[in-house]
């Protein structure tokens, strides 16, 4: 662990609400870098479980330049995936809450002063008009549109609104906080993808920084996403999950194979982790893969055995640098020098990119359609490529009903439809459990039976009686 006596702090953290919105511009070693790296992702998946723990564990993050570090290198980490991006977000703004409730009124202040000069281009659309400042360092409240209230504090009424302009209060104010840093953090995550991509080709320390730390966010990952959230790929759904949630890449080369063709290396270079990553256990990937090297009359059971097991066995960390392999994010499936353009019989890359057009349109087609994407018009924002926006609307048209979300990582297009079908799934149960609550209440008619009245008088013993009477019947 990191020896902090080492680095003393001038600068602390403790008691502040860092929102990060500047880049630190320090110098680290790159063991320093893993350990920070490191001791940010345990804390982080603490405070998003809720662990008492955690608060202990904030010390270690205590020098404001060290903190910010181990914030930008995350950042570095989880942006082009789309589920670690959502884990960051969520786990940061936990984080932000803990921290807010630690700081001073002063610090709580600095933190809303500093969101509120985010420039527009960068961040939040949300410009808090008027910082309501009655003499103390603390506003009383704030007042901006209503558009841009955080939704939970509009719904449960909790401002005031008067021409177009919301006013809230003091103890509503970590909502609005969260909600700026939510979206600011949500911004540069997507729109950091493609500059990562290079700044990671040019510097191979923090690249090796980056793939040391992947397997442990990856272990958060998995445990967080829970048994009904993963992916959860297996040989007995391999063929539904192929043909409803495998995103275009994946399903041409899982055809590609299927058609009898021999997958060259870059094609099993791009299919071998994302089958990992899915969640197909090594077993079933091996029968897998043995099943559909054969189709090749080339591929003998012993070149399988002696070659292709051997790979398949390095993508799960069991042989050479025993570390597992994980899927290329879209942005390096579409680099030239990662996945050239494919020759001959080769299949590697994005569809979107390297297939003819009537190809494409004949693989989207078989797949459940989406192809009536590729004659919309493609203006795609800076850092994205247009076959990512094409993606994402094919992703929209096979799932109808689900949000816009630009395709970044094969696995997010897996994740976000197997998540869709699972939600789809729930619902239905919820539907037919309601029909059979409706049936049984349709069918429990009161009893025809009438109860029965007595209608002669009732003998009731008098108490004058009682003793005769009870002779009697001895
Ligand atoms: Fe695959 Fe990404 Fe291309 Fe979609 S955009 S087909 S997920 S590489």
């Amino acid at each position: 662990m990191l020896d902090i006596s080492d680095v003393l702090a001038s600068q602390q953290v403790l008691g502040t609400v860092p929102v990060y919105l500047n880049t630190p511009d320090a110098i680290f070693s790159q063991e320093i870098l893993q350990e920070l790296g490191q001791t940010r992702l345990e804390l982080l998946e603490k405070v998003k479980n809720d662990d008492p723990g955690a608060s202990g564990f904030l010390p270690l993050l205590f020098d404001a330049e060290m903190d910010a570090v181990s914030h930008f290198l995350l950042r570095v980490l989880c942006c082009n995936d789309g589920a670690a991006s959502i884990w960051m977000i969520d786990a940061e703004e936990a984080l932000l809450k803990l921290r807010w409730e630690q700081a001073s009124d002063e610090e709580q202040c600095a933190a809303l002063k500093q969101m509120n000069f985010v420039p527009e281009s960068q961040g939040p659309r949300s410009r808090w008009v008027n910082l309501l400042v009655t003499g103390e360092s603390m506003p009383y409240a704030v007042s901006m549109p209503f558009t841009d209230l955080p939704p939970k504090l509009l719904a449960e009424r909790r401002c005031k609104l008067r021409k177009g302009l919301a006013t809230v209060e003091r103890q509503d104010f970590l909502p609005l906080l969260c909600q700026c840093f939510r979206r600011h953090l949500q911004t540069v995550l997507q729109k950091s993808g493609q500059h990562v991509e290079l700044l990671l080709r040019d510097s191979e320390q923090l690249k090796q920084t980056v793939d040391h730390l992947r397997p442990q966010l990856e272990q958060f990952l998995l445990s967080s996403r829970g048994d009904e959230a993963g992916v959860n790929l297996q040989l007995s759904n391999f063929q539904e999950m192929y043909e409803k949630s495998f995103p275009p890449c994946m399903q041409y080369l899982v055809k590609f194979q299927r058609d009898g063709k021999h997958l060259k290396h870059l094609g099993r270079k791009q299919l071998r982790p994302l089958l990992r990553e899915a969640g197909l256990p090594l077993e079933e990937a091996l029968a897998w893969w043995r099943r559909e090297f054969l189709r090749d009359v080339t591929v003998t059971q012993e070149s399988f055995d002696s070659e292709h097991a051997y790979h398949i066995k390095h993508a799960y960390g069991l042989e050479g640098k025993r570390k597992p392999a994980y899927g290329w994010s879209c942005w390096r499936t579409l680099d030239q020098m990662q996945f050239p353009v494919p020759k001959g019989p080769e299949a590697h890359g994005c569809p979107f990119k390297s297939l003819e057009e009537a190809d494409l349109r004949e693989l989207l087609r078989q797949h459940g359609g989406g192809d009536e994407v590729l004659t919309q018009e493609v203006s795609p924002p800076v850092g994205l490529a247009s076959e990512q926006i094409c993606c994402a609307r094919v992703f929209q048209s096979r799932h109808p009903g689900s949000e816009f979300e630009a395709m970044k990582h094969p696995m997010q297009f897996l994740r976000r439809s197997h998540a869709y079908y699972a939600a789809q799934l729930a619902g239905e149960a919820e539907a037919s459990s309601a029909a059979q609550v409706q049936v049984m209440k349709e069918n429990c008619v009161p009893n025809p039976k009438k109860p029965r009245i007595c209608r002669k008088p009732l003998r009731v013993a008098q108490l004058d009686q009682f003793d005769e009477y009870f002779q009697f019947k001895k």
